[in-house]
């Protein structure tokens, strides 16, 4: 078979916020489609009314325009297999569950919700297939000229497919193999639904990735169950040599390991579950997300791209491009991925000090806006420079350098104690005047300065850095104390002495 172009899809279900779990399908999606010079497509797969949620779909496209993920086709990016909302092709699923009637591939079922209620009773483990389905109300046991009185009477119906019982169904999958599975253990699942005039997820979902060539599915474990039905599909179409190759990820697990995670284990643990924060339109309910917890979105993307696949050694900080080359479903893991969001924090911290200066700069100005202070870009830039390592998110940056741009009020009673001794006053008001005749405030000629000075006096070098550090910062932390004093300049560096002489005495 000549080689089919790579066209992936992402389809998301707007029923809510995108989880996290689908932010990773559709990262592999995009990288696998870059990768081999393919298409990514962004579909909506809303034919389910009642779990539609008004807000869902542009929460997910907000999502993916801050975590950089760009789509080629689809809702909002256009292309030429739309409509890409599968609300808007309810005349082209028409056509081919009837294409699947016409074909003897599906039938008509009347069976109202009490009479299937009933039935549950009646048998146990009751599942509507071969072994049941003649004596149900269907297109099968009824004669057509019933059926076609009950359909002019207006009684509504449902379209289910005829699986051949005892039959194995083989699906081939990228990650897990061959997966087979019995026909006996599937039901005639429901295709269309004649109440709203729409297709189920299983329907629409197989007629699109045809109509839209795609040529890989490439979504959450979850969807293996459904996978032989979906095998079965298209060989009840006929379109079995188009059929896409698929590959079921491996599933996101608690960070302990035992069981899927879900959002309460963010909620218990501290971490979000959602890319973006997200309001429940129902409950009004807030639920916090990455980009608001301070996440840089490479970050994110990095995280998550390691769980459940690797790049074959243990490189584990790559550029979405690196990922691009490196990825390969065969290294794709079978088993769940825990979800160890402390790793998630880890990558934070490591894209932070990998950002240019100014880049930290500009994400940290805000926050130093917010707080009432708007500081030279330059000296921000310089002073996050200094102190970036030190943090695994931009605002926590605040607390550890607001000192280089509010003098200290108060300093800590601790510090003070053990640090600010008896001669510490005398002593800081003749470092003052040592620093203010400087003319070079470099770091290096203060420095040289004042050790000579030191030298000369005899002083104990520990603590007259211990005084002067606490003089400046309020407390016993941070960088190099002539980097402080740099960067504060002579005059603030002064009066911040001064000040301290006169409140410590
Ligand atoms: N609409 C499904 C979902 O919400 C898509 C499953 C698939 O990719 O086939 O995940």
């Amino acid at each position: 078979m000549a080689e089919r172009k790579v066209r992936v899809r992402f389809a998301p279900s707007p029923t809510g916020a995108l989880h996290i779990g689908g932010v990773r399908t559709a990262l592999y999606n995009y990288l696998f489609a870059r990768q081999h010079g393919g298409d990514l497509i962004f579909r909506i797969e809303d034919t389910d009314s009642n779990r539609f949620v008004p807000g869902a779909e542009e929460y997910i496209l907000d999502s993916f325009k801050w975590l950089g993920i760009h789509f080629d086709e689809g809702v909002t990016f256009g292309g030429n297999h739309g409509p890409y909302r599968q609300s808007e092709r309810r005349d082209i699923y028409k056509k081919y569950v009837n294409q699947l009637l016409e074909n003897g591939k599906a039938y008509i079922a009347f069976d109202t919700p009490e009479e299937l209620e009933a039935k549950r009773a009646e048998i146990a483990n009751f599942q509507y297939d071969a072994s049941v389905r003649m004596s149900m109300r269907n297109s099968l046991s009824l004669s057509k000229e019933e059926v076609d009185a009950l359909i002019a009477d207006g009684k509504q119906y449902v379209v289910r497919i005829k699986i051949e019982p005892n039959e194995d169904v083989v699906v081939n999958d990228l990650i897990r193999g061959e997966v087979i599975i019995n026909s006996s253990i599937l039901d005639d699942k429901v295709l269309y639904k004649s109440a709203d005039e729409l297709p189920t997820y299983h329907l629409a979902n197989i007629v699109d990735d045809h109509l839209m060539e795609v040529s890989h599915v490439i979504r959450g474990e979850e969807w293996l169950p459904s996978a032989p039905l979906h095998v079965l599909l298209y060989r009840a179409f006929g379109w079995e040599d188009t059929m896409p190759a698929f590959a079921h990820l491996p599933l996101l697990l608690k960070p302990e390991g035992n069981g899927k995670l879900s959002k309460r284990d963010g909620d218990r643990l501290g971490f979000p579950v959602f890319p973006l924060q997200w309001k429940d339109p129902k409950t009004g309910e807030v639920s916090s997300g990455y980009r608001e917890a301070g996440y840089l979105p490479e970050a994110v993307l990095n995280f998550l791209a390691l769980l459940g696949w690797n790049p074959g050694n243990d490189q584990e900080v790559m550029s979405l491009s690196e990922m691009t080359q490196l990825f390969n479903l065969s290294r794709c893991s079978k088993s769940g991925a825990k979800f160890d969001y402390k790793k998630g924090i880890w990558f934070n911290h490591t894209y932070i000090q990998q950002k240019p200066n100014e880049e930290v700069a500009e994400l940290f100005m805000p926050i130093l806006k917010e707080h009432g202070i708007e500081p030279a870009f330059e000296k921000v830039a310089i002073v996050v420079g200094m102190m970036k390592d030190r943090v695994s998110f931009i605002r926590e940056l605040w607390d550890a350098c607001s000192f280089f741009f509010v003098a200290p009020t108060t300093y800590d009673e601790k510090t003070a104690k053990k640090r600010w001794k008896e001669d510490s006053a005398r002593c800081m008001t003749e470092l003052a005047d040592v620093l203010a005749s400087i003319e070079d405030f470099s770091v290096e000629n203060q420095e040289k300065v004042v050790m000579a000075w030191i030298a000369d006096k005899g002083y104990h070098t520990g603590n007259i850095m211990n005084a002067f550090r606490l003089a400046l910062v309020g407390e016993g932390k941070g960088p190099h104390m002539f980097d402080i004093s740099w960067i504060l300049g002579k005059e603030e560096t002064v009066a911040r002495i001064n000040r301290a002489v006169e409140v410590l005495k």
